[in-house]
């Protein structure tokens, strides 16, 4: 019998993708969404209110790696605890959507930095912070986690010609809504909201300064972040207002905001790797032809592995759609795009010097 999406879950973000989910588990748990994760313990949302949780020995022994405990945003299963104490969290749903990052550090275990995030909103100031190569990036890592992007252009109070930098900015992502805001005088912010339904999550990522924080501060409302807040006890009894990462917007859509998703796909900004295929974009290195699209070319070196057992072929199948996707947003299907592309770009780093940041 296929469960029907509960309606008290629903403004959380509850959709029969996990109510499927739930219908199939062996057990019974209570549906719950992350609020905050920490090492602790985790803040979690369940429709009779917010609880406090923490990963039990099972879930924390078959995780297969890191990537495989709750963070926030997750769908998470719990049993009740004991007493009064913290309910167990022995279940992670199946992501719909997930934010990584390369984590620091030698391993090439990836860094989840958000789950079950719709759209990501991908925030630049129409000043000197504006640039095409790291806008190209961030949208290159919100389409690598399977949410949608929205390219947000802040500020827009203090530049007299945005039309410049809307068009430059729809060029590299035909695909993706482009909002034109000021978070200072409110406007465009209607249109923002609309991007984001009921029970839909949304992140904004971008550079420190473009005015994140008035942003999220305007979507949230002056008090919201604030309202409803988790009244959770701590370990000594005392009640305390617990902080979250995960907030309920006033029209009923859910945003994250995070330090580490504010930073998204910044460890790449500048670098030539897809988000989270370093490991493809070596072997590809080796490749005799540079411009090789390992489709049977001579000498490549991404087929060869894959040959080897090496490179396993979905990551491959991942790393082609990635870049076919890459390639239809960045309008480079031939040559003479790319070409007429760069001089645009050469033409709009001149524009952005000529008009610094007031
Ligand atoms: P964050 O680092 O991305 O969170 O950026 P903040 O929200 O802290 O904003 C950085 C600075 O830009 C602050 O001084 C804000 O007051 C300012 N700011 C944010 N949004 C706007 C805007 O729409 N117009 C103008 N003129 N300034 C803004
Ligand atoms: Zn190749």
């Amino acid at each position: 019998m296929q469960q029907q999406p509960r309606p008290d879950l629903i403004g959380l973000g509850w959709t029969p993708f996990f109510a499927r989910q739930l219908a199939s588990l062996g057990e019974a748990v209570q549906p719950a969404r992350v609020l905050l994760a920490s090492a602790a313990q985790h803040h979690v949302q369940t429709a009779d209110g917010p609880r406090l949780a923490v990963v039990s020995g099972r879930l924390a022994h078959e995780a297969a790696d890191r990537s495989a405990l709750p963070t926030v945003g997750d769908w998470v299963g719990l049993r009740p605890g004991d007493g009064a104490g913290p309910a167990y969290i022995v279940h992670t749903f199946t992501r719909s959507t997930c934010l990584r990052r390369k984590a620091a550090g030698p391993t090439v275990e990836a860094q989840v930095l958000a789950a079950n995030v719709d759209t990501v909103f991908i925030v630049t100031s129409l000043n000197a912070d504006f640039n095409l190569r790291r806008l190209e990036r961030y949208i290159e890592v919100v389409l690598d986690s399977g949410a949608r992007p929205v390219i947000v252009l802040n500020k827009a109070d203090l530049c007299p010609d945005p039309g410049w930098f809307r068009e430059a900015a729809r060029e590299i992502a035909p695909a993706a809504p482009i909002a034109l805001v000021s978070a200072l005088s409110g406007a465009g912010l209607d249109a923002l909201r609309a991007e984001v339904g009921a029970g839909e999550t949304v992140a904004l990522v971008g550079s420190s300064g473009v005015g994140k924080s008035a942003l999220s501060n305007r979507l949230l409302g002056a008090e919201v972040q604030l309202e409803g807040a988790i009244r959770a006890t701590d370990e000594r009894g005392r009640h305390t207002t617990a902080h979250r990462e995960l907030f309920v917007m006033p029209g009923g859509g859910l945003l994250i905001d995070t330090p580490g998703v504010r930073e998204l796909g910044l460890w790449s900004a500048d670098g030539g790797a897809l988000g989270g295929f370093d490991d493809v974009e070596a072997l590809a290195g080796a490749c005799r032809f540079r411009d090789c699209a390992h489709e049977g070319e001579p000498g490549c070196a991404v087929l060869r592995a894959v040959e080897d057992s090496a490179l396993d072929p979905d990551r491959l199948g991942a790393y082609r759609k990635l870049g076919a996707e890459r390639r239809y947003l960045a309008g480079q299907q031939d040559v003479r795009v790319r070409i007429e592309e760069k001089r645009r770009w050469k033409q709009l780093v001149k524009h952005v010097r000529a008009h610094p940041k007031r």
